[in-house]
């Protein structure tokens, strides 16, 4: 296999190169680590070439004895808000720019456990925060389709890297969008889990009552791989849920059964004519799959938005209350006084967008205002998963577009007030206020730019979701596409 086929191969296809020896362990993550290096897309912030190359030889030693664990052998990357023992972690943020957890984030060493190589730390928005990895403080991360475009956010870095051939699949977190959003952006699958299935023990805490681990990959069977990796109840998340896992071994069980899909008239009212058409064209396979596809209504869909900034900004200014200079992160220079060191060491340390949700989220939770916005804004979150559970009464899952235009351009939405960014999320976050598992993959091109379609199941159906990813990818090959600046080619 050449460097461009193994860059651009799927998990599913690297293992079976893998176990019949037709490429090694190292050789592989030397080709990754390679191709890293050239890269210009600034997707990693911190590459681990010696521990890869280390834990690459261990696996090479695993398979010459036999051992066949799921993953084993396999490059991925993480996203930079998990923490890794011996690799710095830093959210993206000067705040944590130089810390080194002392210990593996839950996801990291199940991972590790199952055989998965770690390439590198992947870039990001500073503390999640954001729709385009531009507010990183080690700069934004540019699209592999378009380099004058964004990736999408936060997980920009992981969706670029799957996307460019520099991590056969990645790790990422999504509280509002973050997976699903620069998966579309970038013309990768990415799976946002139901709240619960992945522990979040060890992933720097955003908004605790949303965030959630997840895969992105180059297809959803690999999605299906790697979240059996990741996924279980975990004793030091006691919101992680026991549930039955999704692994390969459980993939056959809802195959070929004809669901009923819902497209919820608000989120298809006022796509882009291009948006539009990629998705019709995209039910329409659904339906040539034996699926019915029919209207549903999710009324309070326009309250999503606004609770979802409430709530998040609330949630992160007690998240975030920790980083004062004194346990973790950066420390201002010679404080006056413990209020000096305080107020330097959170201004100097945290970047325009997470002030902001600081500010916001300590508004919302104030004495006088708690009443108008944060109990308001839990109410619209329960109203939102009403509509849902409502609808999913009458339908298994749920069509809609991941975004409602292709990537925009770097510095179009950023310059522009903040609320224009936030208003990004109109179709990811009401599903993570319902804490409800989404799916978003590719489905077809407007101009020379990936659109992604999202589909919504009730709480932990991922199966049901990952079953008609896979059956739509067995019908096209949009997920084969390659991005033309990113050296590979045309797909086979
Ligand atoms: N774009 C959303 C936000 O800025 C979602 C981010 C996320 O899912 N981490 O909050």
């Amino acid at each position: 296999m050449t460097d461009a086929d193994l860059a651009f191969a799927t998990l599913t296809e690297l293992r079976t190169a893998l176990a019949s020896g037709a490429v090694g362990a190292e050789e592989l993550a030397h080709c990754y680590l390679r191709r890293i290096a050239a890269d210009a897309s600034n997707s990693f912030i911190t590459v681990c070439e010696e521990q890869a190359l280390a834990a690459a030889r261990a696996a090479d030693a695993a398979l010459a004895a036999g051992q066949r664990q799921p993953l084993l052998g396999l490059p991925i990357a993480h996203k930079d808000i998990f923490c890794t023992r011996g690799v710095r972690t830093t959210c993206a943020s000067r705040m944590l720019a130089t810390f080194v957890a002392p210990y593996d984030a839950t996801v990291v060493a199940r991972l590790k456990a199952a055989g998965a190589v770690t390439l590198g730390k992947t870039n990001m928005d500073e503390f999640a925060m954001g729709s385009s990895s531009e507010t990183s403080y080690f700069g934004p991360v540019a699209n592999p389709w378009d380099a004058a475009r964004v990736a999408g956010g936060s997980s920009g870095g992981s969706a670029a890297a799957v996307a460019a051939g520099l991590a056969a699949a990645a790790t990422g977190t999504d509280t509002g969008g973050s997976i699903r959003q620069p998966a579309a952006f970038c013309g990768v699958s990415g799976l946002k889990p139901t709240y619960g299935r992945v522990s979040r023990y060890g992933m720097v805490a955003f908004a605790s009552s949303l965030d959630q681990g997840g895969p992105l990959a180059r297809s959803v069977a690999d999605l299906r791989l790697l979240l059996g990796g990741m996924e279980g109840r975990d004793p030091l998340d006691s919101t992680s849920a026991a549930v039955p896992a999704t692994g390969p071994a459980t993939a056959k069980s809802d195959r070929r059964r004809p669901l009923a899909i819902g497209m919820p008239v608000e989120y298809w009212r006022d796509l882009p004519a291009d948006v539009g058409a990629v998705l019709a064209a995209g039910a329409e396979t659904l339906r040539r799959l034996g699926h019915r596809c029919r209207d549903v209504s999710l009324p309070h869909t326009r309250f999503a938005v606004p609770a979802y900034y409430v709530i998040a900004s609330a949630e992160a200014s007690t998240n975030l209350a920790r980083y004062d200079g004194v346990r973790y992160g950066h420390r201002a220079e010679r404080p006056k006084d413990i209020e000096d060191l305080y107020r330097r060491s959170r201004s100097e340390g945290f970047g325009a967008e997470v002030k902001r949700r600081i500010l916001t989220g300590t508004y919302a939770l104030s004495v006088g205002y708690y009443d108008a916005y944060y109990r308001k804004a839990q109410r619209l979150r329960r109203l939102v998963r009403d509509d849902f559970l409502a609808a999913f009464a009458d339908v298994d899952a749920i069509l809609t577009p991941a975004t409602p235009t292709p990537a925009f351009a770097l510095r179009q939405e950023s310059g522009a007030a903040p609320t224009a960014m936030y208003k990004q999320d109109v179709f990811t976050v009401p599903a993570s206020l319902a804490g409800l598992p989404a799916l978003a993959l590719p489905c077809g091109q407007a101009g020379a730019l990936p659109v992604g379609m999202q589909l919504i199941g009730p709480h932990f159906a991922e199966n049901t979701l990952l079953s008609l990813g896979e059956q739509f990818q067995a019908e096209t090959d949009w997920h084969r596409r390659r991005p033309p600046a990113a050296g590979g080619g045309p797909a086979p």
